[in-house]
């Protein structure tokens, strides 16, 4: 659930797909903490409440079911791009972005600055460890990494753009 890192992400993959619209290289970065507001909203997942205890966010954010979600939304781009001749390549790519949100949420949790009671990202259901690197342990981290990679995650963005024009320019030259 870190906030706008998982943007930054979404915008510096246009490096790797530049065929892909970056919308929706943006929305598979958030397909887990979608998933997670619609649990909480029918009970499967706890808002977190000052001071009371939480268990930590099983259904989209373990380890396991953060791979399930990914090979399921992978396989839903993949059948949604049907007509296209390049649909293994979507399917793929936007099964990497649903886990690239994992992956950052892995190095962020347990984010104590932001939430006292975090412990980390379940590897699994109940009882199974909790894991996490811990990045997000003080506001200055929050705030360096937040805002870093946006930036940095734009700045890609608008290079790999540049770099596509130029190669349909020197394409359509050399078609001529
Ligand atoms: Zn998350």
């Amino acid at each position: 659930m870190a906030a706008i890192a998982h943007l930054g992400v979404g915008l510096a993959a246009k490096r790797i797909a530049p065929d892909i619209n970056v919308g929706y290289l943006i929305l598979g970065n958030y397909v887990l903490d979608i998933l997670w507001f619609g649990f909480a909203a029918v009970g499967l997942e706890t808002w977190p409440k000052q001071g009371a205890a939480i268990h930590p966010p099983y259904w989209e954010h373990s380890l396991l079911m953060a791979v399930v979600w990914s090979v399921l939304f992978g396989l839903l781009a993949w059948w949604l791009g049907r007509r296209s001749p390049h649909r293994m390549h979507i399917g793929v790519i936007f099964g990497l972005m649903v886990f690239a949100h994992w992956v950052v949420d892995f190095i962020t949790h347990p984010m104590t600055a932001v939430m006292p009671t975090d412990r980390g990202l379940p590897l699994a259901f109940s009882d199974t460890p909790l894991i996490g690197l811990g990045l997000y342990r003080t506001m200055t981290a929050v705030w360096v990494t937040e805002i870093g990679s946006v930036v940095v995650g734009l700045a890609i963005y608008i290079w790999a753009r540049r770099r596509m024009k130029q190669l349909s320019a020197t394409a359509s030259v050399t078609a001529r």
